[in-house]
């Protein structure tokens, strides 16, 4: 059997959580958050890094800093996990959804313009699979019509945009560490700030509204309610697990690397017969192979694809189901122009097996059972 994710322990993570458990600090923000913070900081270049427990959660943050409400729009792609909208939406505001394109899975920078209205806010670029967006595009739309750019970089860490760190590019971003991304404490995410602008403001809002950091700091000699917020820390027993994964994460994502490298040569032949497409990954980015797809003729092979390698006990995935065909979405958002590529993508998109402890044997028995598919 090939698993479709397996997660991938550094054998720190036990050690770290020991130490917590030791330290008496369990809750949020004690020595082994700090140790992500810096660690999260100097990698990517924001000025400030904050622990979640989600991207989610990170996101949330995001749209409550952006003030969005009522009555406000947001642009974003259709082709996106539902917390990309969820934000955005429980302040209240529109989604608008924006057709991808079809090299790279991401919001097609090209249509972005034309979706902005008077009420649009911000643009919120996803770069799938860890592959970024057209960013210098995206900032220079933003800056001409004075909207924030919010990253979900949900699957962006380690990787980046002309020597930028995903999620450090825009006003704010969101990292994931759920088990399912390259690096992960089970479940967790960070929100990343570029500037100082809203540090104060996210971590009152991350403490319940309250301004205990600024407390803790001496900064004030009482804390109280600042403004609305809710609880999106985690607790030091999980950053003692992620800082194991961060210390490591140049190793973790060199072995994912070498792994989508052998899918990609070994399928050539049959994207030189037309059997299938393979991912594209722009000149400008250095991705962090967070996953391999293939792109199928159509749904009805793709189908047939899953079943196949199904009977043969690899597991492979499709997603997403578009958020503009939603329940959800037809009844609060709204598509901008065509979404072709979008419904076409989520109709021939198969994800294979990729971890970094799939060994070469069992991608083997992936990549002959692809070919037999094929019929060679
Ligand atoms: C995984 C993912 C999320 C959600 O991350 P959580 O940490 O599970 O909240 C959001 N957006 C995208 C694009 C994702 O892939």
């Amino acid at each position: 059997m090939v698993m479709f994710n397996k997660p991938y322990l550094t054998g720190n993570e036990s050690a770290y959580i020991q130490q917590a458990l030791f330290s008496g600090h369990l809750s949020g923000d004690g020595s082994f958050s700090k140790q992500c913070h810096t660690w999260l900081e100097n990698q990517t270049g924001a000025s400030k890094v904050l622990l979640t427990h989600s991207c989610t959660g990170a996101l949330d943050i995001a749209a409550l800093l952006s003030g969005v409400g009522h009555g406000d729009e947001v642009i974003m792609p259709s082709f996106t996990f539902v917390s990309t909208a969820n934000a955005f939406a429980l302040r209240g505001a529109t989604p608008v959804f924006v057709d991808i394109r079809p090299d790279t899975q991401n919001i097609d920078e090209t249509l972005i313009e034309a979706a902005i209205t008077e009420k649009t806010k911000a643009i919120v670029p996803v770069h799938y699979a860890g592959v970024s967006c057209e960013m210098d595009v995206v900032m220079d739309i933003a800056k001409r019509h004075n909207l924030l750019v919010i990253e979900d970089a949900a699957q962006g860490i380690m990787a980046s945009y002309k020597g930028r760190a995903l999620g450090a590019i825009g006003d704010i971003g969101a990292l994931s560490f759920h088990e399912t991304k390259n690096i992960t404490s089970g479940e967790g995410g960070a929100l990343l700030l570029r500037d100082s602008r809203f540090s104060e403001m996210a971590e009152i809002i991350r403490e319940k509204g309250t301004n205990r950091q600024q407390f803790f700091r001496g900064q004030v000699d009482k804390y109280t309610w600042s403004d609305i917020g809710s609880s999106f820390l985690v607790s030091d027993m999980a950053a003692a697990f992620l800082i194991a994964q961060l210390e490591q994460a140049e190793i973790i994502t060199d072995l994912r690397l070498k792994i989508w490298k052998r899918y990609f040569d070994a399928f050539q032949e049959l994207l030189e017969r037309e059997l299938i497409g393979l991912p594209t990954v722009p000149q400008t980015c250095n991705h962090n192979a967070h996953m391999f797809y293939l792109m199928l003729p159509d749904l009805e092979r793709r189908t047939a694809f899953i079943s196949y390698m199904a009977a043969r006990d690899i597991h492979t995935y499709f997603h997403y189901v578009p958020l503009h065909n939603s329940p959800v979405g037809k009844k609060i958002g709204r598509s901008h122009g065509d979404m072709h590529h979008t419904e076409s993508t989520s109709d021939r998109l198969v994800r294979l097996p990729l971890y970094a402890g799939l060994t070469e044997e069992e991608q083997e028995n992936v990549i002959s059972a692809v070919y037999s598919f094929f019929g060679s």
